[in-house]
């Protein structure tokens, strides 16, 4: 639980009334759907604002819409999941697709395009992408730049950068979504950090060391009932 003195809201910062980066991070997808929408630092394409209010955009990306905007870098976003290609020009399932990317086209409405260099808003704003870490680490940061992993040049991202995120369910996506419904924001929040903090149990592909070696019978007939 929550404990706080009446009247006051535990998200807002000690001085005044703006939640700090770190806050807005750890928000609810609802409650960032809800900023990210009402944020006149952010502009979205109509379509794209539809992805948001139905719940199709991952907390992720609407997280780094907010992170940025805190940081005076205000994004016109261009592509989510609305309008954007199925698979991407390689062929593979495009992240916009599940609501796990997003394409912005000017940051404070200078434009991406022509505006790559060193300094530039695309220089600051993939600088600034690149201290997202931990659950809102981006797996793509696509523009012009190549500044290692996460970042990747691609020669067709000079209007743009494109931000995605690995997503979360993979193929039982909808079998995610529904679990999803059925957790309160919170919770939902709280399991999403747990999960991440269990390491994968390792699998031996090689019988232990411990294990009791069976030789085949040489005289048996048949081997389909070799376990009787
Ligand atoms: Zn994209
Ligand atoms: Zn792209």
């Amino acid at each position: 639980a929550i404990y706080r003195a009446v009247g006051k809201n535990p998200f807002l910062n000690a001085r005044g009334n703006r939640p700090t980066v770190g806050q807005i991070l750890l928000m609810s997808k609802e409650a960032l759907a809800r900023r990210v929408l009402s944020n006149p630092r952010i502009k979205i394409y109509r379509c794209g604002r539809s992805d948001i209010r139905s719940g199709q955009v991952d907390r992720r990306v609407l997280a780094t819409l907010e992170f940025l905007a805190a940081w005076g870098l205000k994004p016109t976003v261009t592509s989510l999941k609305c309008s954007h290609s199925y698979y991407t020009k390689s062929g593979s399932v495009s992240h916009h697709s599940s609501g796990n990317a997003v394409d912005i086209a000017k940051i404070n409405n200078v434009p991406i395009l022509g505006n790559q260099q060193a300094g530039s808003v695309t220089d600051l704003t993939v600088r600034r992408l690149l201290t997202l870490q931990g659950t809102v680490r981006p797996t793509q940061i696509i523009s012009l730049l190549d500044m290692g992993e996460p970042t990747l040049a691609m020669a067709n991202h000079a209007d743009h950068i494109h931000i995605g995120f690995r997503p979360r369910y993979g193929p039982n996506a909808k079998l995610g979504r529904q679990a999803r419904r059925l957790l309160a924001n919170n919770q939902w929040d709280k399991l999403v950090a747990r999960l991440g903090s269990i390491r994968n149990p390792v699998v031996r592909l090689k019988p232990s060391k411990y294990s009791i070696r069976v030789k085949a019978d040489p005289h048996r007939a048949s081997d389909a009932h070799a376990a009787e």
